[in-house]
């Protein structure tokens, strides 16, 4: 199905206290990268105004706090049912301001779900515990709330990142403060409309609209406790660094350069789908693509199966658009060096047709080069687009140090028959995602997402059962309400 471009631009306003919101500060235009079209205006908010969302927050938080987590469940159990209902109309919405094909909005979208799904489940988790410790005294833990959180997202998956944290922060008795990305801000209208009709009390969820000047605000405030944040590492490292200057508690993911180890013995149908698929899908647009080949011995006709497959993609149906001009300059200049640097180009997306009647929007085909050397811009930077560098290593010794060489960790593939081999690629990779014959090492709830390195500032992950400490303080408790005869020292 092709996306459906808005043919009317969209207003968009801050969600404060259960309210749409004009800003008083200005607004910004969206541009599709479909077609450079306008589709939305966003109006951005006053100091007072991002004060006063914080302040209803707040409040709203004490009694949500105090509404048991069952009953929490129901809130989100109403928003699952609203999401599937409104799926295709917010995946046409998500995919037209980020570039995405219709697919790939749906997918990010279930992705969202299936976190949303696993928040429901806290209610049936034994988040808590409690035993007898010694005669007539119990140890319990007992998982609190930490108040007011923010959420800071990217641009590449304008509901599916969010919805990572929405639901757990929620469903653990926070009130949640998302800051979408100035590129893609559009899909916040309807997550949060999704919430209220869910019967989400006001205040419990806002949306503030801008860049790093809201974004400092809502880390000064002294009524947010924790950040999460997801974007580059430029900026994950910023955020980090002042949130927890103010002692707050932080958890930033950053950009990645994921390499994929490929061995001769490999299925090649396997590897050809599954490695094509990987940094053409989203048009390389998303943390978990795969960025450079480490190509040991003779995969040839591996990496014939990956051009036939890459080179048959359509643009606009197959694969998607890039964000901004700027951005699609920037890749189409970074192959300009790479072939300059002595790079064979395989496969080339620069000239690539923009499809019929958008010929204003961001277009770049896939494209891959060969005999890329180590340590050039090709193998170290992240590029984010649709870009696979392929490196000739003799063997898996040369190809790890390559990729261990990286300063990012999200993640790494192996494509192998050998199971001994892969258990070494397992065990080597320098990455928080690993990957056997799979492209995407996306894991699946209720396992956890979160990359190591220069991929992840702060502890735990951002999803999955080790994302709830983050979220939530544990709190123990020691009861005794009778005194023993044959007390022990801890009694
Ligand atoms: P970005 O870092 O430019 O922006 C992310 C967010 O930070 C946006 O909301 C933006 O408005 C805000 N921001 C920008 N500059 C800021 C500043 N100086 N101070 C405070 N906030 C600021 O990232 P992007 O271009 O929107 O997204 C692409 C990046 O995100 C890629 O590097 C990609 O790898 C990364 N990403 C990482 C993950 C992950 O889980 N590790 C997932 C998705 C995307």
């Amino acid at each position: 199905m092709s996306v459906k471009i808005p043919q009317e631009v969209i207003s968009c306003s801050n969600f404060i206290n259960g309210q749409w919101t004009k800003g008083e500060n200005g607004s910004l235009e969206i541009r599709s990268p479909y077609n450079g079209k306008k589709i939305g205006e966003v109006s951005l908010p006053s100091q007072s105004q991002i004060k006063s969302a914080l302040k209803s927050a707040e409040a709203a938080q004490k009694i949500w706090a105090a509404t048991p987590m069952k009953e929490r469940a129901q809130v989100l159990f109403n928003f699952r049912n609203i999401l599937m209902r409104e799926m295709d109309n917010i995946s046409h919405l998500k995919s037209a301001e980020s570039g995405k094909v219709f697919a790939e909005g749906k997918a990010g979208l279930m992705k969202g779900i299936e976190v949303l799904e696993f928040a429901l489940s806290l209610q049936n988790m034994d988040i808590g515990g409690r035993m007898e410790v010694s005669r007539g005294v119990s140890c319990e833990y007992r998982r609190m709330p930490l108040g007011v959180v923010a959420n800071i997202t990217p641009f590449n998956f304008p509901a599916m990142v969010p919805m990572w944290t929405i639901p757990i922060a929620l469903g653990l008795g926070n009130a949640y403060i998302w800051k979408p990305s100035d590129k893609t801000p559009l899909t916040s209208t309807a997550i949060a409309n999704a919430l209220k009709e869910a019967g989400l009390p006001d205040g419990l969820f806002t949306v503030l609209h801008g860049g790093s000047e809201v974004v400092d605000q809502i880390i000064d405030a002294p009524e947010v406790k924790a950040i999460g944040f997801v974007g580059s590492t430029k900026v994950a490292k910023i955020v980090y660094t002042r949130a927890t200057a103010l002692g707050k508690r932080a958890l930033c993911m950053g950009g990645a350069k994921n390499h994929i180890v490929l061995l001769p013995d490999a299925n090649p149908e396997l590897a050809g789908t599954g490695i094509s698929d990987s940094f053409t899908g989203c048009a390389g647009q998303r943390c978990m693509a795969a960025s450079v080949l480490l190509a040991v011995g003779d995969v040839d006709k591996h990496v014939e199966k990956i051009m036939a497959r890459a080179s048959s993609l359509k643009l606009g149906t197959d694969m998607g658009a890039i964000i901004t001009r700027a951005q699609r300059d920037f890749i189409s200049a970074a192959i300009d060096r790479a072939e300059k640097a002595g790079a064979k180009v395989l496969l080339d997306g620069r000239k690539a047709q923009a499809p019929a009647g958008m010929e204003e929007g961001n277009w770049i085909g896939p494209t891959i080069l060969d005999h890329v050397e180590p340590g050039t811009e090709a193998q170290q930077v992240e590029l984010f687009g649709p870009v696979l560098s392929i490196i000739r290593c003799k063997d898996i010794t040369h190809a790890m140090s390559i990729q261990n060489s990286s300063e990012y960790g999200n993640a790494c593939s192996v494509f192998t028959n050998s199971g001994g081999a892969a258990d070494r690629v397992i065990r080597e990779a320098k990455a928080g995602m690993v990957g056997v014959n799979v492209g995407v090492p996306v894991p699946r709830e209720p396992f956890s997402f979160g990359g190591i390195a220069a991929s992840k500032f702060g502890s735990g992950d951002i999803t999955g059962e080790h994302s709830l400490d983050f979220w939530s303080d544990v709190k123990k408790v020691t009861v005794k309400w009778e005194k023993q005869n044959d007390n022990n020292w801890m009694s």
